[in-house]
C-alpha cells in the first residue's frame, strides 16, 4: 500500500470509531437539551451521523480496505467532556446548560471538520475522487452542524446578557435608592420584549 493510502486509511479508521462513538452519545445530548431547537439539532445530527458511518463504509469498499475502526482517543475524551457537561447542566439554569452543551458539541464538530478535511486532501492526492466526493458530503454536514450550533447559541447569549443585566439592576435597586431601577428597568424590559 502506498504511504498516502496508508495515511488515508488510518484517518478513516479513526473517523469510523469517532462517528460510531458519537452516534451512541448524541441521544443523551438531545435528551439533555432544554431548548427544543437544540434538541432537534442534535436529533438531526444523529441521523446524519448514522449516514456518515454508512458513507465511511462505502469509502472503505471503494478503497478495497476493511472497515476496521481504530480507537479515537480524542473523540472518547470529547464525549467524556460532553457527559460531564450534561451532569453539570443539571445544576445550571436551562439557558446556561444549553450554552455549555453547545460548547461541547462544537468541539466535536471542529474535530470532525479537521479530520475530514485531512482525509479529503489525502483522497484527492491519491486520485480517489469518488472517496473525496463522499468526504465532501460529510464535511458539508459537519460544517452545517457547526453553523447551526452557532446560530442557536446567539439568541441564548443575548437572553443571558439581558438576564445578567436585569439581575444587576435588581440588586442595585435593592441596595440603593430608586434612581437606578426606575431609569434602567424600562429600557431593559423594552429590549427583552423585542428580543
Ligand atoms: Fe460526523
Ligand atoms: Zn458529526
Ligand atoms: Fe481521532
Ligand atoms: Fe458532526
Amino acid at each position: 500500500m502506498s504511504q498516502i493510502k496508508e495515511l488515508l486509511v488510518d484517518q478513516l479508521q479513526d473517523l469510523l470509531h469517532a462517528e460510531t462513538q458519537l452516534a451512541a452519545a448524541l441521544p443523551a445530548m438531545a435528551e439533555a437539551a432544554n431548548c427544543t431547537n437544540l434538541k432537534a439539532a442534535f436529533e438531526k445530527h444523529l441521523v446524519e451521523t448514522q449516514g456518515q458511518i454508512r458513507r465511511l463504509q462505502q469509502i472503505f469498499d471503494q478503497l478495497g480496505e476493511p472497515a476496521e475502526p481504530k480507537p479515537c482517543k480524542a473523540m472518547m475524551g470529547l464525549i467524556a467532556e460532553g457527559q460531564e457537561t450534561i451532569e453539570e447542566g443539571k445544576e445550571k439554569e436551562p439557558m446556561s446548560a444549553d450554552l455549555a452543551l453547545i460548547a461541547a458539541a462544537q468541539r466535536v464538530e471542529h474535530y470532525e471538520i479537521s479530520a475530514y478535511g485531512t482525509a479529503r486532501a489525502f483522497a484527492r492526492q491519491l486520485g480517489e475522487f469518488e472517496c473525496a466526493r463522499l468526504l465532501t458530503q460529510t464535511l458539508g454536514e459537519e460544517e452545517s452542524a457547526d453553523c447551526k450550533l452557532t446560530s442557536l447559541s446567539d439568541p441564548l447569549l443575548q437572553q443571558l446578557t439581558l438576564d445578567d443585566a436585569g439581575a444587576m439592576v435588581n440588586l442595585e435597586s435593592v441596595n440603593s435608592d430608586s434612581k437606578v431601577s426606575s431609569s434602567a428597568n424600562p429600557a431593559r424590559k423594552g429590549k427583552k420584549a423585542a428580543a
